[in-house]
């Protein structure tokens, strides 16, 4: 079975551009493959789901597809819109466990009309990208971290666990097919989305009998296609993305949709993203949280010793999601020069009052689209009801601690720079 697995990887190679391949690349996902980070960490689940069996990588059914689809050009490209040829699917059940793997062409799935995840929304995903390198090359950025992430957001779904390195062998294979839809050249990718769904026909509500696990990939331009754009945000005081004790910390779809109106709410006010706050029922601060779907950081001047501090809410209260990016910025930012890094809550009133103090340096979101996306402003409703604006200094462009982030993990992800959060495939 093993050999099947290797036969399908060399044929799968010889599709794609070997030519152009470095041998190097051919490695594989050793089983017991890791990552870790301080930041990406998560509380163990009291109960959890026990299935028959574990995903039986070896199995590995594939169906090329007979009509590959027309690849979009380079500048045609529109985030989201358009899928590659393949697509990898796995079932489970409860009494059977997980099914033979399958890669076959992208298509549409047939589910009942009764699926749970159609009523109560049992579903959660992720978000990666694959990255082609100079020399050809497949790249992924720290995927461990993000299978520890989709087995917390399977946990919190009560869906069965998925191993990592098992995911990710699979993955391999299903970028290795579809090689040439990993768009080169700076900026370029192939965008990953990992997803479960509960495809249990029962209108109760009740724990997930039957989940299809799949993954569709998606080519994607450079987000800043003509340099930074930064945006402007809408401090919604009314609607809250996650609290404590909710599911914020989990990539599940819920969060999302809930999302959507004060997406619509914030563009109603001329702001491009909501800014998601807390508020402090005790002291009524307005505690920051995230920034649409990305992590915030705020570098702000210490009212007492001056020095830059580089803040982001803690993940004690699980209302952020622990982002790849948000770790990555973490660790890079600790061994910067000139700036403190800090997990702390800041409210919208801290930053108010360091704007009017001139301390306010720089905002950016951070996420894995981006990577980094500058803040220009927050326009906020106070007490009375009146439009307040707090300007961010760096204005029109990326502050120069967000360039210089932006700039680190970029070189690590397309391996124009050695290291070991980028994993060759
Ligand atoms: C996916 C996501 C992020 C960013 O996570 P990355 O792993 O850095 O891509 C941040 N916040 C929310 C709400 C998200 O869904």
């Amino acid at each position: 079975m093993r050999r099947g697995l290797l036969r399908s990887v060399r044929q799968c190679s010889l599709q794609g551009s070997i030519v152009s391949r470095n041998r190097r690349c051919l490695t594989s996902i050793p089983s017991g493959f890791t990552d870790s980070s301080p930041h990406v960490k998560f509380p163990p689940c009291a109960v959890s789901v026990s299935s028959p069996n574990a995903i039986d990588a070896s199995a590995l059914k594939v169906t090329k597809t007979s009509k590959p689809m027309e690849l979009v050009p380079k500048d045609k490209l529109v985030f989201g819109r358009t899928f590659a040829d393949h697509m990898l699917e796995v079932d489970w059940d409860s009494k059977k466990g997980w099914r033979a793997p399958v890669i076959r062409p992208f298509g549409d799935l047939s589910v009942s009309p009764a699926a749970s995840v159609l009523h109560y929304a049992l579903e959660c995903f992720e978000g990666m990208k694959a990255y082609k390198d100079a020399s050809g090359c497949v790249r992924l950025f720290r995927p461990a971290l993000n299978m520890a992430r989709f087995n917390h957001s399977l946990a919190r779904m009560y869906m069965p666990a998925v191993d990592g390195p098992t995911f990710l062998s699979l993955l391999r294979e299903l970028l290795l097919l579809d090689e040439h839809w990993i768009p080169e050249g700076d900026g370029y990718s192939l965008y990953i989305r990992p997803t479960a769904i509960s495809t249990t026909r029962y209108l109760g509500v009740g724990a997930p009998e039957e989940v299809k696990l799949y993954c569709i990939t998606s080519p994607v331009g450079p987000y800043y296609a003509t340099g930074f754009k930064p945006i402007s945000l809408w401090a919604d005081t009314h609607h809250v993305r996650a609290w404590e004790g909710g599911t914020g910390d989990a990539k599940v779809g819920a969060n999302y949709a809930i999302a959507i109106m004060p997406q619509m709410l914030a563009a109603q006010h001329g702001c491009s993203q909501v800014l998601w706050m807390n508020r402090d029922t005790a002291s009524g601060a307005y505690n920051l949280t995230e920034v649409g779907s990305m992590n915030l950081f705020v570098l702000i001047k210490d009212a007492v010793t001056g020095r830059p501090q580089l803040i982001t809410a803690p993940l004690t209260r699980a209302d952020v999601l622990p982002g790849v990016t948000r770790a990555s910025i973490l660790e890079l930012a600790e061994s910067m020069d000139g700036v403190d890094v800090k997990e702390a809550c800041l409210s919208l009133q801290d930053v108010a009052k360091a704007s009017a103090e001139g301390r306010l340096m720089e905002i950016f979101g951070a996420g894995t689209a981006a990577v980094v996306a500058p803040v220009n402003s927050i326009k906020y409703a106070d007490e009375s009801g009146t439009v307040k604006t707090v300007n961010v200094p760096s204005g029109g462009d990326a502050g120069p601690t967000a360039k210089k982030l932006w700039a680190t993990i970029t070189d690590i992800q397309y391996g124009r720079v050695d290291h070991p959060w980028s994993v060759k495939l």
